[in-house]
């Protein structure tokens, strides 16, 4: 597991997405992260990421994580990410990798079920449990054979049947953020992002709610920048 695609798919002097330090040994003592960050780049999708050996083991769901254990969500490993990125939500510079906003739909500790993750995790079939805020219980990953000739391995992601097992589409019912209860709009808003694709999306219902009531709208998250001086001359 190494940071290096990562690292070379990205121009640090331009986006402001962590670098990362060196992949280290995974900690022993602290229970394991997971982050599902909602991604509105060329499409919108779901990047999930799991801490396993110093990294994010992440996954790109489109359509997000389902409740519905007869709902099979395709989700499409990406390149391992910097622990550092479970704290990233801003913008991604239009024309750089990725490009777009970013959402912390989720996060919390994930635990394998199985007692050899690393076993689970090459033979691609990978249950686990979540403890986040949105999303908890028994869930699978799960490899397919993938398309042929595709460098990227397709997996997917399943609910277990349990007391968390619904039909209810949390993607629909919690589209805000964990950590600052934004919307992409708002996040898009506030951090000088294109919030007409951001808002792309946001749940149309709700942005139709909101444009009959904007106190909906999050307050601006306050930005320490200086302000630009304008000149009050008349240009002649
Ligand atoms: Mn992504």
């Amino acid at each position: 597991m190494t940071l290096e695609t990562y690292r070379k798919k990205r121009r640090f002097s331009v986006t402001t997405e962590p670098q990362g330090t060196t992949a280290g040994g995974a900690r022993k003592t602290k229970a394991l992260a997971f982050v599902v960050q909602k991604h509105r780049a060329t499409a919108l999708h779901y990047d999930v990421r799991l801490e396993w050996g110093g990294v994010m083991l992440s996954w790109a769901v489109p359509k997000g994580p389902c409740y519905d254990p007869t709902v099979k969500r395709l989700a499409m490993q990406v390149e391992d990410h910097p622990i550092e990125y479970n704290k990233f939500e801003g913008i991604i510079p239009e024309g750089e990798y990725g490009g777009g906003t970013v959402m912390i739909w989720d996060h919390g500790s994930w635990t394998p079920e199985s007692p050899d993750a690393d076993a689970a995790l090459k033979k691609g079939d990978l249950k686990l449990t979540f403890h986040g805020k949105k999303l908890r219980g028994s869930w699978v990953l799960v490899r397919t054979r993938g398309r042929p000739g595709d460098g990227k391995p397709a997996w997917l992601m399943i609910k277990h049947r349990d007391q968390w097992a619904s039909t209810e589409d949390v993607t629909e019912l919690a589209p805000r953020s964990v950590v600052s209860n934004r919307l992409l709009i708002e996040i898009a808003r506030d951090e000088g992002g294109d919030m007409r694709k951001a808002a792309d999306g946001d749940p149309r219902a709700l942005l139709q709610e909101i444009l009959k009531n904007p106190a909906l709208l999050a307050p601006p998250k306050l930005r320490h920048k200086k302000a630009v001086w304008r000149s009050k001359k008349a240009v002649s």
